[in-house]
């Protein structure tokens, strides 16, 4: 899949994640690239609302990493920013996460390195033409 939508609010944004939930399969890794205040928090916000997460998601940049449980899926949506590397990522208990199945909601995934997978989606925002508009893209590579 790769696609590439506009939005112009909040509510567009969490439009947007609410489809591609749908997509999401355990032990998928989804990559959120884009600078501080692009916007990635805002879109898991959406994506675990429309996955029927009870807990509301804040930015998880003090506690690095946040579990929330669904109905089908363990959504894990971790905040890496603060760290240096792949072995900092391992301590949050990555690999345990995936082999659990859950599905990693990614923030600064740079400092992960080579822990991303190959067929990890990447969603990358962008700012837009004015304050609340966005450029969201979807891209997964198979390799
Ligand atoms: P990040 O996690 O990338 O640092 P956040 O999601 O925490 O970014 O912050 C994005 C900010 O931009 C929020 O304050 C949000 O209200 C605002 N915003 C304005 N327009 C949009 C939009 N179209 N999509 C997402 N966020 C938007
Ligand atoms: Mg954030």
């Amino acid at each position: 899949m790769e696609a590439e939508y506009q939005t112009g609010s909040v509510d567009e944004t969490w439009s947007v994640a609410r489809s591609f939930a749908g997509e999401l399969k355990p032990g998928d890794v989804v990559a959120l690239e884009g600078d501080l205040g692009a916007g990635k928090t805002t879109f898991v916000q959406g994506l675990a609302a429309a996955l029927g997460a009870k807990r509301p998601v804040t930015s998880p940049t003090f506690c690095l990493v946040v579990e929330h449980p669904t109905e089908t899926l363990l959504l894990v949506h971790l905040d890496l920013y603060r760290l240096h590397g792949p072995d900092d990522v391992l301590d949050l208990g990555w690999e345990d996460y995936l082999s659990r199945g859950a599905v990693l909601l990614v923030e600064w995934p740079d400092r992960a390195g080579e822990l991303i997978p190959g067929d990890a989606w990447h969603v990358r925002l962008e700012p837009g033409a004015d304050e609340d508009a966005r450029t969201i893209r979807f891209m997964k590579c198979r390799m």
